[in-house]
Parts: structure tokens; C-alpha cells; sequence
């Protein structure tokens, strides 16, 4: 299990500009250049090209505040395998691209893992409070529809489960080993990576229905974020600090959308906080 330690092999180096293309003219999804800060940031997406962002109002992220409900929702099953990854930094964030045949099942619905990628700080924030990280898991079910699961990421003592001295490998020091510290280079991971390492023990979540949180800030996104945070190294988030020190959208107003918690598994309902 403990072969090479070097890990990643240069597959590509692709040649798009950060963003994507400049933009062309009005039609919908232009490809407009943005960015975390100054005139290309959050708050002009809207006039870049990128409408919904503006006058969405399903928006992510969000703060989970004191409101949500404590409901009978369905367990989240995930069925994730270890592979070998396709790392992309793409100027916005590193993006480890999963292969078929890893998923979540939420009820009769199940979703394929697509992909997962960080932001920094959090971008959802629970009661005002951020945290030094936030992985999404980005799923997609058969017609097309988006479901992604965010963890919380804090700074701390790493767990073996989550991978963090390299034993089994797949884990968190493999994931951070891995990151392209050039925008537009892809890099495979010759480690098999385990997305399974970046969730917490308890299962209870928060759900609501957002969106993506980058342009075009697509709505008809269902969110489930783990209650429970997850632990890396500081010199991990230093890693990836060190390539993106803010990649993170701000909360969006909640408007009308109700907010659901999940208990952890076998819980009673009503536990809140
Ligand atoms: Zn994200």
C-alpha cells in the first residue's frame, strides 16, 4: 500500500486562461472573467456576465443561523472508492476530479461524486461563525441535478482515520501532497486518493437548496453540510493558503428557504445544538 512517495506525475499542462475564456458577447453563460476581489469580485458577478448571481435567490453560501429546523430527514449513505485523481488548479480553487463509481444515496436518490475542491476561509458559516476551511463534494444524480456535501475544515491534531501521517495514504496528507501550485496545471495523483478520509464521524447535517458559489451561481443546488467538522494540520492549510489565500464567495441573504438539521445516525429529532 506504502509505494511511491512522490505522488504526483505532470499529465498537463492546460492552456485556458484562469476563469476561462474572456468573455464574448451576451449569451447566456459568457465564461467572463472573475475573481475573489476588486471589479471582478463577488459583488460585480452579476454585471460580468453572470445575471443569477445578482438576482438569485436561492443563493449560496449562507450562515446557518439559529432557525433551522430539526426534521425526520433521510440518512446520507456515502459509497465513496479510493482512486487515482485527476488534480486541477484551475485559478480558483484546486479541483480533484473523482472517477465514475463513487456516490452518495439520500432516500431513493443517488448522486455519482464529480468532483471535490476547497475554499478558504468557509463559505458557509454556522451562527456568524467561519471556518479556516470548507471541502465540497460535488455529486450529480442521472438527470443532471447537483447535490454537494460541505465539510467544515479546522486546524488541529490530525486523526489516522482522516489520513494524516500517510500510513495507508489516500488521506489528507495525500490530498494536500497534491496540490498544483500553478494556475491551469493538471497533475494525476499516482496515489490512489480517498474521499471518504475528508468526512466526519457523525452523520447529522444541515440541508437546504442553494446554489453553485462561483459564476453563473446556478440555483436548484441541494446542499448538505456535516455538522461536525473535520481536523488537517495547520501546515495544510498553509499549503493551500499559500496558492489561494481567499477563494471564498460571501454569505448570500437566506430570503424564504426553510433550513432543515439532520440528527447524527440514530439520534432522536430535535437535537439542535
Ligand atoms: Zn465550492
Amino acid at each position: 500500500m506504502n509505494k511511491a512517495v512522490g505522488c504526483l506525475v505532470v499529465a498537463a499542462a492546460m492552456l485556458w486562461p484562469a476563469g476561462g475564456a474572456r468573455a464574448g458577447s451576451g449569451g447566456g453563460g459568457s465564461g467572463a472573467h472573475w475573481s475573489y476581489e476588486g471589479a471582478e469580485g463577488p459583488a460585480n458577478w452579476g454585471s460580468l456576465g453572470y445575471p443569477l448571481c445578482a438576482s438569485g435567490k436561492n443563493q449560496s453560501p449562507i450562515d446557518i443561523g439559529g432557525n433551522a429546523a430539526a426534521t425526520d430527514l433521510d440518512e446520507i449513505q456515502f459509497k465513496y472508492a479510493p482512486a487515482p485523481i485527476q488534480v486541477k488548479n484551475n485559478g480558483h480553487t484546486i479541483q480533484f476530479d473523482y472517477p465514475p463509481g463513487s456516490f452518495i444515496t439520500v432516500g431513493a436518490q443517488r448522486f455519482e461524486l464529480v468532483q471535490f475542491h476547497f475554499h478558504t476561509p468557509s463559505e458557509n458559516t454556522i451562527q456568524g461563525k467561519s471556518y479556516p476551511m470548507e471541502v465540497h463534494l460535488v455529486h450529480k444524480n442521472a438527470e443532471g441535478g447537483l447535490a454537494v456535501v460541505g465539510v467544515m475544515m479546522q486546524t488541529g491534531q490530525v486523526e489516522a482515520a482522516h489520513g494524516g501521517h500517510g500510513a495507508e495514504g489516500g488521506g489528507l496528507e495525500t490530498i494536500f501532497g497534491a496540490l498544483p501550485a500553478a494556475a491551469n496545471l493538471t497533475l494525476t495523483s499516482e496515489r490512489a486518493i480517498d474521499a471518504g478520509r475528508l468526512l466526519p464521524h457523525d452523520t447529522g447535517y444541515y440541508h437546504w437548496m442553494g446554489s453553485l458559489t462561483t459564476p453563473p451561481c446556478s440555483e436548484g443546488v441541494r446542499w448538505f453540510l456535516m455538522k461536525e467538522p473535520i481536523t488537517i494540520a495547520p501546515a495544510q492549510l498553509t499549503r493551500f493558503q499559500t496558492i489561494f489565500a481567499n477563494n471564498a464567495r460571501p454569505v448570500q441573504p437566506l430570503n424564504s428557504r426553510n433550513l432543515f438539521i439532520k440528527a447524527r445516525s440514530g439520534g432522536g429529532a430535535g437535537a439542535g445544538h
